[in-house]
C-alpha cells in the first residue's frame, strides 16, 4: 500500500498514521527526515538542498522529488509506506505519480484529514508537554489525570511556547494555500479519501479504516 498523508497541523494525522502503520506493516516516511539524512551524508542532493534550507527556502521540486524517489527504492518498505510531508505541490505530485506508475507501483490513496481552523487552533493552543520526560498532553482531548501534572513522572506541565494563536493561524493559512490544489489533484484521480478528523482519536481511527475499507485486509 502506498499512501499520501494530507491534513493541517492539529488534525492528528501523525497519530493516526502511526496506528495504521503499526497495524498494517507500513513504513512512515517523513520528508524532513529524508532531507536531513542527505544533508548529514553530504550527498550531492543534500548539499544542494542545504543551500535552500539555510536560506529558509523550500527545497526546489526537482531536488525534493529525486530524494523522495530514491528513498522509495530502498528495500526496507515492507508492505508499503505512508508519505508524510510530500508532495507539497502539484508538480511534485505529478512527478511522484508518474514515477510510481512507471515502476508499476501506483499510489493507493491520499488520506485527507479534515478539520476546521477553529478546531485546529483550539487543539494546538492547548498542547502541554512535560519538561522532564517530554510526554505530550492536550487539554482538549488528551488531558493529564491530575491537572498540570505529568501522569508518568509527576513533572509540572507547561504550555508549548511556539503555539501562540497568531503563529498557528499563519501556519494554517500557508497549509490551505499549499494544499487545496493538491486535494483537487488527487480528487480528480479518484485517490482522495476525506476523513472528518473533528472527533476523538478512536473515532477518527474508525473513520480512517472505513474510508480505506476497499484497500485494507480488515482481518489483518
Ligand atoms: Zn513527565
Amino acid at each position: 500500500m502506498r499512501i499520501i498523508l494530507l491534513g493541517p497541523p492539529g488534525a492528528g494525522k501523525g497519530t493516526q498514521a502511526r496506528r495504521l502503520a503499526d497495524r498494517y506493516g507500513l513504513v512512515i516516511i517523513g520528508t524532513g527526515d529524508i532531507f536531513r539524512d542527505h544533508v548529514a551524508r553530504g550527498t550531492d542532493l543534500g548539499r544542494k538542498a542545504k543551500e535552500y534550507m539555510d536560506r529558509g527556502e523550500y527545497v526546489p521540486d526537482e531536488i525534493a522529488v529525486r530524494m523522495v524517489l530514491e528513498r522509495l527504492e530502498q528495500p526496507d518498505l515492507g508492505d508499503g509506506y505512508i508519505l508524510d510531508g510530500f508532495p507539497r505541490t502539484v508538480p511534485q505530485a505529478k512527478a511522484l505519480e508518474g514515477a510510481l506508475a512507471a515502476a508499476g507501483h501506483p499510489l493507493s490513496c491520499a488520506l485527507n484529514f479534515r478539520i476546521s481552523d477553529e478546531m485546529a487552533v483550539k487543539r494546538l493552543t492547548s498542547r502541554l508537554t512535560c519538561p522532564d520526560c517530554k510526554r505530550a498532553y492536550n487539554l482538549s482531548f488528551k488531558p493529564p489525570r491530575v491537572e498540570g501534572v505529568c501522569d508518568v513522572c509527576g513533572g509540572r506541565l507547561a504550555l508549548r511556547s511556539d503555539d501562540d494563536e497568531a503563529t498557528i493561524r499563519r501556519r494554517l493559512e500557508v497549509y490551505r494555500a499549499e494544499t487545496e490544489p493538491l486535494e483537487l489533484y488527487f480528487w480528480e484521480r479518484g485517490l482522495l479519501r476525506d476523513i472528518d478528523a473533528e472527533a476523538a482519536e478512536e473515532v477518527v481511527y474508525g473513520r480512517m479504516i472505513e474510508a480505506m475499507s476497499d484497500l485494507l485486509d480488515l482481518d489483518a
